[in-house]
């Protein structure tokens, strides 16, 4: 069975004035789609038709290079979709995923600001992620192009549990070069309830707060 485009969880314009609505439409309906439609081109007729995306990522070093790329975009764009929500901020002290942004960061700013970084300091294209390691840790890593951190390829391996893309066309119409206030903005629409959801599900029974 080929890949599907998942639909945005909300309205093109849901994420305004942070995310302007013609940028969600384009990065969406075009680049996301083209992902798609590429990734299942490139796996068509191959033992990888109907494998996990997840499973496919984990050995994307034995597949092609449209695998990697398409592979990628597609996974890293339905995270991303996913984990941004009109009703964004700061995540409240009594869900996990801010407990454990506590422990392993010392603060939530402290936590902002490494994030901040990893995505203001990724030359060209690429994606700042938080993730979550086998011990239940999270840390903080950034990949290039469409790579991620599920891949035998990435520097820092673990499960992404929240992605900021940095390409140009997730920011140009509206901020131009100006990354870091688009990166301040998307702290506003981080979708916290899926985060914490995605780090309870990463090592299920391991973290006992
Ligand atoms: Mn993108």
């Amino acid at each position: 069975m080929a890949f599907k485009l998942p639909d945005l969880p909300y309205a093109f314009d849901a994420l305004e004035p942070n995310i302007d609505a013609r940028t969600m439409e384009i990065h969406h309906g075009k680049h996301h789609a083209g992902y798609t439609s590429k990734l299942n081109a490139a796996i068509e007729g191959t033992d990888l038709e109907g494998k996990k995306i997840e499973d496919i990522l984990a050995n994307v070093s034995k597949h092609s290079t449209a695998v990697r790329n398409n592979g990628g975009g597609y996974y890293n764009h339905c995270l991303f979709w996913e984990i941004m929500s009109p009703e964004g901020g700061e995540p409240s002290t009594q869900m996990n995923i801010r407990k454990a942004i506590d422990r392993d960061f010392g603060s939530y700013e402290n936590f902002k600001d490494e994030f901040a970084k990893a995505a203001a300091t990724r030359f060209g294209s690429g994606w700042a992620w938080l993730c979550v390691d086998g011990n239940d840790k999270l840390f903080i890593t950034s990949t290039p192009n469409q790579d991620n951190p599920l891949m035998d390829v990435a520097d820092k391996q673990g499960t992404p549990i929240l992605g900021l893309d940095v390409w140009e066309h997730a920011y140009y119409l509206n901020y131009q070069n100006r990354r870091p206030d688009y990166i301040e903005a998307f702290f506003n629409v981080i979708n916290w309830h899926e985060v914490t959801k995605r780090y309870n599900d990463a090592n299920p029974g391991a973290s006992s707060f």
